[in-house]
């Protein structure tokens, strides 16, 4: 199964590739956590994304494209993958297609996680993560069970990342409207665009998208399979 998480920053596609990759063995690609990683290590992409990012524009569609083709010719993706925060342009769907058709890897569903630009304020100025492990928080919405410790490993260290501030929200918003959003009418000619409600709480956005993917095999999250 390869899917297609779609929505604007602070819809919860990280959040619910997450859980879909603990769930069903999927591989989570987040282009986002890819550049992270390049800026963390000084790489020349990195260096190049930096600034970029930190405006809240898009980084060139050339090097995004290079980085998701070395990605998705690894050997991990058997049980499928889940795309969040790529394509955001129509030359990167473009470039897509034409990569996965080479891998014979076809897309099963893109689903779209509708959350109004209000409510994306508030979901990104509140987001926080596990510094060790990347699990995912929000000051209002997920606080860890116990104050302080991450659910997922123990951790006690959390970050927030720098282009979460509210200057820079307002144009990454706007790059989604404006770049991102012409992907809705690309996918839905191909007759493969599903809407998901990501107003709902976390767990309901999860049944909404978990209907649209009907039977798939659920694998235990600690099987230690690795998380790649
Ligand atoms: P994205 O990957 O689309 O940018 P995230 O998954 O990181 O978004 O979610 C943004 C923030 O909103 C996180 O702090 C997350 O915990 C929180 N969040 C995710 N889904 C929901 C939801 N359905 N309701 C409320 N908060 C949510
Ligand atoms: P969010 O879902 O909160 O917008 P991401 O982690 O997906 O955040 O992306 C963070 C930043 O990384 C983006 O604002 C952009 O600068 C860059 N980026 C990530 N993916 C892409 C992409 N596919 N194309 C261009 N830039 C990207
Ligand atoms: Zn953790």
């Amino acid at each position: 199964m390869n899917l297609i998480l779609l929505g604007p920053p602070g819809a919860g596609k990280g959040t619910q590739a997450k859980r879909l990759e603990d769930h069903y063995g999927l591989k989570q690609i987040s282009t986002g956590d890819m550049l992270r990683a390049e800026v963390r290590s000084g790489s020349e992409i990195g260096q190049q994304a930096k600034a970029i990012m930190e405006r809240g524009e898009l980084v060139p569609d050339a090097i995004i494209i290079a980085m998701l083709a070395a990605r998705v010719s690894r050997p991990d993706l058997a049980q499928g993958f889940i795309l969040d925060g790529f394509p955001r342009t129509v030359p990167q769907a473009e470039a897509l297609d034409v990569v996965l058709k080479e891998k014979a890897m076809p897309l099963d569903h893109v689903i779209e996680l509708q959350v109004d630009d209000d409510a994306l304020v508030e979901r990104i100025s509140g987001r926080f993560t596990c510094a060790k492990c990347g699990e995912g928080y929000h000051d209002s919405f997920k606080q860890p069970k116990a104050p302080g410790i991450c659910d997922a490993c123990g951790g006690t260290e959390f970050t927030r990342r720098a282009d979460d501030k509210a200057e820079t929200v307002a144009s990454r918003l706007e790059a989604y409207h404006r770049q991102t959003a012409p992907l809705l009418p690309y996918y839905a000619s191909k007759g493969i665009l599903r809407v998901v409600d990501g107003m709902a709480e976390m767990g309901e956005v999860a049944r909404q998208i978990e209907a649209i993917l009907g039977t798939l095999p659920r694998r235990d999250k600690d099987q230690g399979q690795d998380k790649g």
